[in-house]
């Protein structure tokens, strides 16, 4: 059977970790534990989730022409994805996590750079990509005007859309309509809603609910699709593994329930392991999880 082909619209980010007991007072120095510099983004870290799940995986993005641009889209080739329609950006750095874990919480700060440099004129280059795909997949770390280029070009070309609302912006109504499934976690949801009449759309929308699982709507229904129960070791990145594992799922012709069950496997399995794209599986893991 031919591989699915999927293309991720979205964010390459580099994660920088540091590791401390606690965060520095208002001019204070500490000491940290440790430090590592982790490929990220929730572009980036979809594809992969799709590519180790057996999908020919194109990416759509932007880095700077900087360090942490060489290695992630190094990184993206180790890992199969197709690197071509990555634009390569001068007058911006590459986007960066910069994330600090203590023992009492987590900081973030995100400077998403190279990201904010892509434009609709790029995803048109890539109108040809996209059309021969089975699924797009996009989230909200890139320019909106951006997501409803590619979410547009997907529709004219019959291609199955799944927007992963994540960080949560109110979505306009149009980009809705363009969009084939929502994948919101609750919080998320209520946001993407703000300004557009929720029930309108109930059907496209899969909320994702941690270890629970996730909640679609069949027949008018709410229903519950359970998650799996596994020995939590990091959550981090549960959201992108499903997104990436519904895509692929979805592109082999399953129908949304056993999509969803799928895709719920994968992003149990990718919590036992530590790290983003650590710890999400390979095809033949999930398979053999879900014998
Ligand atoms: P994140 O942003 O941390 O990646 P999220 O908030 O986008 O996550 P969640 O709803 O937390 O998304 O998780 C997505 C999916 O991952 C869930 O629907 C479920 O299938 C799976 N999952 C998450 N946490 C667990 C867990 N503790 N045990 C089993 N499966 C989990």
């Amino acid at each position: 059977m031919a591989k699915p082909v999927i293309t991720v619209v979205g964010s390459i980010n580099m994660d920088l970790v540091t590791i401390a007991s606690r965060f520095p007072s208002q001019g204070e120095t500490i000491l940290g534990e440790e430090f590592h510099l982790i490929p990220g983004g929730k572009g980036a870290n979809q594809a992969v989730a799709a590519a180790r799940l057996g999908a020919d995986v194109h990416m759509i993005g932007a880095v700077g022409k900087d360090a942490f641009g060489t290695e992630l889209l190094r990184s993206l080739e180790r890992e199969g994805v197709h690197i071509d329609n990555v634009k390569p950006v001068t007058d911006k750095g590459t986007g960066i996590a910069s994330i600090t874990i203590s023992e009492q919480d987590n900081r973030i700060i995100v400077v998403p750079g190279a990201n904010h440099a892509l434009r609709p004129e790029d995803i048109d280059r890539c109108e040809e990509m996209i059309a021969k795909s089975d699924v797009c997949v996009l989230q909200l770390e890139i320019p909106l005007s951006v997501v409803e280029r590619a979410a547009f070009l997907a529709k004219k070309h019959g291609v199955r859309v799944i927007l992963n609302p994540a960080p949560a912006q109110p979505l306009p109504q149009k980009l809705i309509e363009q969009v084939d499934f929502l994948t919101p976690n609750e919080h998320e949801r209520d946001i993407i809603f703000e300004q557009v009449d929720a029930d309108a759309f109930a059907d496209k929308v899969i909320v994702t609910e941690g270890a629970r699982g996730v909640t679609i709507r069949k027949d008018g229904k709410q229903m519950l699709i359970p998650g799996f129960r596994v020995p939590v070791v990091d959550t981090t990145g549960a959201g992108d593994t499903f997104n990436g594992a519904l895509a692929v799922a979805l592109s082999k012709g399953m129908s949304l329930e056993e999509a969803c069950l799928f895709a719920n496997a994968a992003a149990a399995l990718s919590v036992t392991k530590l790290g983003a794209q650590g710890g999400m599986p390979m095809k033949e893991e999930v398979e053999r999880f879900l014998k």
